[in-house]
């Protein structure tokens, strides 16, 4: 029906891209296809579909609209976002390295450290707020450098373009985990990514009813490895799921834009809020990546971490607990406001001394603030922390 999709804007690819009317009936949202097997006519010949592991007319037209947001070909969709970080660390095999972060969502830094190390990969965490940071780092072991940006919880804003040109120069993979910025924000391919990695459960997903993880990229080979490990591991989704990432998608910007709405209110009021001692949100002025951030990000997102000013566990446990419209709870991106506490909940596998050096303190709150009417957001706000 529409020929040049990809050609389009952001809104009309995130209703439209991947999806035409169905050819059967003419149903204008992509059926669920509740099927494990397809019928031959005889031995391979087929209509492309052979077993739901490997493809599924329901997830393909999902991870086309993925791929069309971050503006490359392929797309390959997860059981979880930790199910597509595990199919790039497939890749690798032992002896190789990797540099990454240190400052990075706590289930990325458990997979490295806990199931590859095992295997015989090195990992290097490091401060990679100045790219420069990678060149002593690397060797001829050096296969992959993965970064988050903006950081969980901290929001660092790592340049993408400048790692890139690091990357390239070395014959080193590049994947960037997107997940906070979203593809609205965002788009790491355009700045010479590699592959964009994606937990949908959060921001592209955006109901909190759905985890699912997404890989991206317009690398062909890259494409048929991963779809290699995607297909032979088996860590692919079922199409009621994609179906409702594909119903979610189709309000993304307009969900997008009331979270960075919402989130720049928020920041605004505890910045100066007597209770409150650091605030971290690229959005300020004075935010140490805010150059880079208005660079590469066309939005500063709705995810704010404060820290409380004189605060212990326990008083932060405290006021964790008196939210009424925020909820007390893991995970982010949805459209209801939710507040987490990184040390206990979301970073809880990292040591303390290794998350306390990056700023992942006890008194840390992580604010995902949701598109709920700003007044009554303040308003709970307000009393949380009188
Ligand atoms: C949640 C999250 C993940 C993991 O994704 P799941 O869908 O929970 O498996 C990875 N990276 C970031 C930044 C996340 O927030």
């Amino acid at each position: 029906m529409m020929n040049n999709i990809n050609e389009m804007k952001f809104a009309t690819k995130a209703i439209h891209a991947g999806q035409e009317p169905d050819p059967t009936t003419g149903a204008v949202m992509t059926p669920i296809y509740q099927t494990s097997t397809y019928w031959q006519k005889s031995p391979g010949e087929h209509k492309g579909y052979e077993y739901s592991r490997g493809t599924n007319p329901t997830r393909k037209a999902l991870e086309d609209c993925l791929a069309a947001l971050e503006n490359c070909k392929y797309g390959l969709a997860f059981s979880s976002g930790m199910g597509a970080t595990d199919a790039v660390l497939r890749l690798l095999k032992p002896g190789d390295e990797v540099i990454t972060g240190n400052d990075l969502y706590g289930g990325s830094y458990r997979i490295f450290t806990k199931v590859y190390e095992k295997y015989g990969i090195k990992f290097h965490f490091l401060d990679l707020s100045d790219p420069e940071n990678i060149k002593p780092h690397i060797n001829q072991n050096t296969k992959l450098v993965w970064i988050e940006t903006p950081t969980n919880p901290t929001m660092r804003i790592i340049d993408i373009e400048g790692v890139a040109k690091i990357t390239k120069a070395n014959n080193i993979l590049l994947t960037v985990d997107n997940t906070f910025a979203s593809p609205y924000l965002q788009n790491p391919i355009d700045l010479g990514a590699d592959i964009v990695m994606h937990s949908v459960t959060k921001y592209i997903g955006g109901h909190s009813d759905v985890v699912m993880g997404a890989l991206l990229t317009n690398n062909e080979q890259l494409y048929k490895d991963l779809f290699f490990v995607y297909n032979a591991c088996g860590a692919t989704p079922g199409p009621q799921d994609a179906f409702l990432v594909l119903r979610g998608i189709k309000t993304l910007h307009l969900r997008m834009k009331a979270h960075c709405e919402n989130g720049e209110k928020v920041a605004h009021y505890l910045k100066n809020h007597p209770k409150i001692d650091k605030i971290y949100w690229p959005g300020f002025e004075d935010h140490p990546n805010h150059a880079i951030a208005k660079k590469q990000m066309r939005g500063f997102g709705g995810m704010v971490s404060i820290t409380l000013k004189d605060a212990d566990l326990q008083e932060t446990f405290r006021i964790a607990s008196r939210f009424k419209v925020f909820s007390l709870a893991e995970s982010l991106g949805g459209v209801e406001s939710l507040v987490n506490h990184p040390t206990t909940m979301t970073h809880g596998s990292i040591p303390k001394a290794d998350r306390e050096k990056v700023g992942v303190t006890d008194n840390l709150l992580r604010l995902s603030v949701g598109v709920e009417d700003i007044d009554d957001l303040l308003a709970d706000l307000e009393q949380a922390l009188s």
